[in-house]
């Protein structure tokens, strides 16, 4: 038997690295009576049939699942934004951080297109970087035409399993190609519709980089928030959860009701208005959701 990872699925082949080369391999058939459906991500052990193709037998227990984009073992993402075309939006880059935080995965942020503002805007972002290190968050700050950013990113990737993810427009394409030009990502064809592609969805493939893998996807399905229950929203507001205990009543919203430690916090300035309002239009659409049965 022999270990690797499935870094591509199409149409029930699955492509899995191994130290013994790269296998095409199909599934057991018992997986389909176990419910079982192999992953891109997934850990797996297979036995050859020849030297390019073989049987999985078995899959390794996940350490998280995404439903769309299908991807196992996603351990970290990187939130890329733009300053500017399309415009920087606090409400969408919170919208990816509680996803993320909701799927455990940890979250890197890198704003693109530094070169193309003004000074005024520039310190805006500055303004940011400091808002969202304080409440826990690494941001980097990148001019796509510079080189320094290129060294962090892939020692960044290296052996994880990274989601990028952002809108379309924001260079995520771009970025990939710089860091390895032999991929040759055509710019702006994954992305054409936020995280609705159905090219994005089914097909899935991992990228090799410095000995990690980088998925390259539009969008979560859990933007929507489908998982997420109203009291369970402010714990992945990082700067607001360890407030929590503090509110008078258990199961708080921090919304209409008195002696809530969140809302002083927000009064206080401890906590950005910006993240407060961000929170309560989440909380609102997670309430307003029509219900699952
Ligand atoms: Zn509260």
């Amino acid at each position: 038997m022999v270990e690797g990872t499935i870094i591509k699925s199409l149409s029930g082949f699955y492509t899995v690295t191994s130290d013994e080369g790269i296998f095409i391999c199909k599934g057991r058939g018992v997986f389909r009576n176990q419910k079982i459906t192999p992953l891109v991500g997934d850990e797996v052990l297979f036995n050859k049939i020849d030297d390019d193709s073989g049987y999985i037998i078995e899959v390794k227990q996940r350490e998280n699942e995404l439903i769309r984009p299908p991807i196992a073992n996603v351990s970290q993402a990187v939130v890329v934004m733009s300053a500017i075309e399309p415009a920087f939006s606090h409400l969408l880059l919170d919208r990816f951080l509680i996803s993320l935080e909701s799927e455990k995965i940890k979250p890197l942020i890198v704003i693109t297109k530094m070169d193309l503002i003004d000074a005024q805007l520039m310190d805006e972002f500055y303004t940011y970087q400091q808002q969202y290190e304080a409440i826990g968050y690494y941001v980097k700050l990148v001019s796509l035409k510079d080189e320094q950013w290129i060294p962090f990113l892939k020692e960044y990737f290296k052996e994880e399993i990274t989601v990028l993810t952002g809108q379309s427009g924001v260079g995520k394409s771009t970025m990939l190609n710089r860091i390895n030009p032999d991929l040759a990502i055509k710019t702006g064809e994954i992305s054409s519709s936020l995280g609705r592609g159905k090219h994005t969805t089914r097909h899935v493939e991992l990228i090799e980089i410095n000995e990690g893998y980088v998925a390259d996807t539009p969008g979560f399905s859990s933007l929507e928030f489908t998982k997420i229950e109203p009291e369970q929203l402010s714990q992945y507001f990082r700067e607001m959860k360890e407030l929590i205990p503090y509110c008078k009543f258990r199961g708080c919203l921090h919304d209409k009701e008195p002696k809530c430690a969140v809302k002083k916090a927000v009064e206080d300035g401890e906590i950005l208005s910006s993240r407060y309002k961000n929170y309560l239009t989440f909380l609102q659409e997670i309430q307003s959701r029509k219900p699952r049965y």
